[in-house]
């Protein structure tokens, strides 16, 4: 069994952005999960290089063509590395140019074989004419009246509607492709094949754009106006027509037209492929494309998956005239690639458009991957290390147990939470199969919701202090780690880096590359067996720090434009909706995250110093029912003052609000002791209890126990108050610091 998916490749005009970063991670996912399955699997992205676009790009730089496709390729493949989808990190089989010497003898060999077919009608599939009317040369395509807007000044050129660029008029000899004949050969294909174009309404587009009726194509230009490109075969004086070479890359990239070299077991063995395009190209892919396979007697694709754009937060195209696009650098800086690909499948409903900012992408990075996956692997498998000396506990407890177990509230028959998952898997891989990878990952997420049910349910930390119920203990942590494993299998498509760490962790050496998620069986993890070195898989991203630095990087983005004439070279697009590529991490000045406020600086800023006033107990957010708003250092005390306040790094495991009560949250608290602490913080009109939930921050451990509202609060958090309302902003760590450590 094999199978073969392509991306588009895209014009090599324009440096990479988040529409190509978008279909290559699906693309990459796809062909990941196909892998596992032992599919044998040949995944295709590249460039696009010929045309006038490219040529007189080059002219303006003072480069060839070569080079100049050569100066964007070299961004492409940098972007790929940098998201981890090239070779290396197990993503494309090949970075597919046309500007190879095979795809010319390829796609020669497709220009004679359509040229000598006869189309369904009986006439010759292209034909040589003349051509009279509008080209958009970053379009790379003719343009009918509907297609432009006419000049202001009589006598201009029309300009295209998508690129608001000047046209250009041709009046040439061309040779044509007999479209016009394939009408009904097309929606047979449409109708006999339902999956052949997705999603649905994708193909009702296609559909009722062919039953509108085709035009014949023109499918060269002169070499005396286009000479960067493929020369027609046997009249060199032509030039291909840029669509007709780079549709024809799918197929020569395996092998087809030069059957001596070895790619053309390639070509037998993979083709026929599944197209991954954006919905803006689709008309390229779903009615020329199949025309021209037709004529030329080659086996259609086996389908034509288009994808939906992203929008801004707002639901606003991105452009740089409206500064809303998403830069690839700051993702890439800002953002882990598994934060990154799984917002992208999470957040866009395959095929709809989707919305993408920066907050979004934090707030998802924390809620589901911070507090939800990644605390879920990083609390179980502290936990073993903890109560089972580092190694997999047992999942099993015997007959005279089972009482005592069960008198706990731990669910003794250990099938019912294997049924749950193994019911989640099935569902998670149908949808995986159907493209749906925002509902997989909503399924996949709904185990890690039962696995944290289950663990703040049997309270592990209670059953530790009882040597009665190291069985019960040693089942719940064994299910959450079987679970982890199974979890590691099934994501590693979506998040190849992260689950490979937690698969580390676990200290399971079998590659999740080559294991088929529908093969897992529950139970499979031996115990016994020590886990590897715990570290957190998913940092919690500081929302204002994170989106104040974005903030600068693109001021000082924005001051520099206009530098360095070379993004203007590369300005413009093939597509519609396609945005101008990002600037490069290259191109920015260095640039420092501004340091966050801290409570110790925020006590010491000047604002009411009251060096007479009578020692009184620091206020605190935590008591802000009680705050008066008083500032400034008080008096000085002796460092053994200090010293009796033990201060404690903790992390925030629940988080909710006090009926009745603005203020005030309720939190539970891990500070390292067996059993996570209660406090009570008056934050709440800052922090909501979700923006708490994983959260590191600084404890007064030592605190006098005191009850606010009918709860015990058992220490105390620290917080700056700031601004003339004591807003609290939380003391917090920018490195990584483990739960109980002690601040002096
Ligand atoms: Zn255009």
């Amino acid at each position: 069994m094999s199978f073969y998916i392509t991306t588009p490749i895209y014009y090599a005009n324009s440096l990479p952005h988040l529409g190509h970063l978008y279909t290559m991670i699906v693309a990459d996912t796809i062909a990941r999960h196909k892998r596992q399955q032992g599919i044998e699997t040949f995944f295709l992205t590249g460039t696009d290089e010929h045309g006038i676009n490219i040529e007189r790009a080059a002219e303006r730089a003072g480069r060839t063509p070569k080079e100049q496709a050569d100066y964007v390729v070299n961004y492409f493949k940098q972007m790929t590395a940098e998201f981890g989808l090239d070779t290396e990190h197990g993503g494309y089989d090949i970075f597919m140019r046309t500007s190879e010497p095979f795809h010319y003898e390829g796609v020669s060999e497709f220009w004679r074989r359509a040229a000598r077919a006869k189309t369904p009608k009986g006439n010759d599939a292209i034909y040589k004419g003349h051509y009279e009317g509008w080209f958009c040369a970053a379009c790379a395509a003719y343009k009918s009246e509907d297609e432009y807007a006419k000049p202001k000044n009589p006598g201009d050129p029309p300009t295209c509607l998508i690129h608001d660029m000047a046209l250009d008029r041709i009046s040439e000899d061309s040779y044509f492709f007999r479209l016009s004949d394939y009408g009904d050969a097309l929606l047979e294909l449409y109708e006999s094949r339902p999956d052949f174009v997705q999603p649905e309404t994708r193909k009702n587009e296609v559909t009722s754009f062919v039953r509108g009726g085709l035009q014949d194509l023109s499918v060269s230009r002169l070499k005396s106006s286009v000479s960067w490109g493929v020369p027609v075969p046997d009249d060199p004086e032509h030039t291909m027509y840029v669509w007709f070479d780079a549709l024809t890359n799918y197929i020569t990239a395996i092998g087809f037209g030069n059957e001596q070299q070895n790619r053309a077991v390639g070509f037998e063995k993979f083709w026929p492929a599944l197209h991954l395009v954006g919905k803006d190209i689709l008309r390229f892919h779903a009615v020329y494309w199949p025309a021209f396979l037709m004529a030329a007697g080659v086996e259609q694709p086996r389908a034509i998956v288009a994808h939906g754009m992203w929008l801004d937060p707002n639901g606003r195209k991105m452009s740089k005239t409206l500064g809303n696009t998403i830069e690839l650098d700051v993702l890439s800086k800002h953002f882990s690639v598994d934060a990154l690909r799984y917002f992208c499948l999470r957040e866009m409903v395959f095929g709809q458009d989707g919305r993408f900012g920066y907050e979004a992408l934090i707030d998802r990075t924390n809620s589901d991957l911070a507090s939800g996956l990644g605390n879920l692997s990083s609390r179980t498998l502290t936990m073993i290390t903890r109560y089972n000396s580092g190694r997999v506990p047992s999942g099993v407890i015997s007959e005279d147990k089972l009482l005592l177990a069960k008198r706990t509230g731990v669910d003794t028959d250990a099938t019912t939470i294997a049924g749950f998952i193994e019911h989640a898997r099935v569902q998670y891989l149908q949808q995986l199969e159907t493209y749906s990878f925002s509902r997989a990952l909503e399924v996949a997420w709904s185990i890690v919701a039962r696995m944290d049910k289950m663990i703040s349910e049997a309270k592990p930390w209670e059953l530790a202090k009882d040597v009665n119920q190291s069985q019960t203990l040693g089942a719940v942590l064994y299910r959450a780690a079987e679970t982890l494993r199974w979890l590691c299998v099934m994501l590693y498509p979506a998040m190849p880096g992260a689950t490979q760490e937690i698969w580390r962790q676990l200290n399971l050496s079998e590659k999740l590359a080559g294991m088929d998620p529908a093969k897992l069986k529950w139970g499979e993890l031996k115990e016994g067996v020590p886990i590897g070195e715990v570290k957190p898989i998913f940092p919690r991203i500081d929302k204002a720090r994170t989106m104040g630095a974005i903030g600068q990087n693109s001021e000082v983005r924005s001051q520099k434009s206009g530098i360095g004439g070379q993004k203007s070279e590369v300005r413009s697009q093939r597509s519609e909706g396609e945005t101008d590529g990002p600037s490069l991490r290259a191109e920015l000045a260095t640039e420092s995250a501004p340091s966050g406020t801290h409570a110790t600086e925020a006590d010491a800023v000047p604002g009411a110093p009251q060096a007479d006033a009578t020692p009184a107990p620091p206020q605190h957010a935590t008591e802000a029912d009680a705050v008066t708003g008083a500032e400034g250092v008080a008096n000085f005390i002796d460092i053994t003052d200090f010293t009796k306040v033990e201060l404690r790094v903790g992390q925030v495991l629940t988080a909710a609000r006090i009926p009745k009560s603005d203020k005030l949250l309720l939190l539970s608290v891990d500070i390292g002791e067996e059993k996570p602490r209660q406090l009570l913080a008056g934050i709440a009109e800052h922090y909501t209890p979700e923006e708490m939930i994983g959260r590191k921050i600084a404890v007064v451990a030592n605190l006098k126990p005191r009850k606010m509202r009918g709860h015990d609060s058992q220490g105390m958090l620290l917080a700056a108050t700031v601004g003339e309302d004591d807003k609290p902003v939380l003391a917090t760590f920018n490195e990584d610091v483990p739960n109980g450590a002690r601040l002096k």
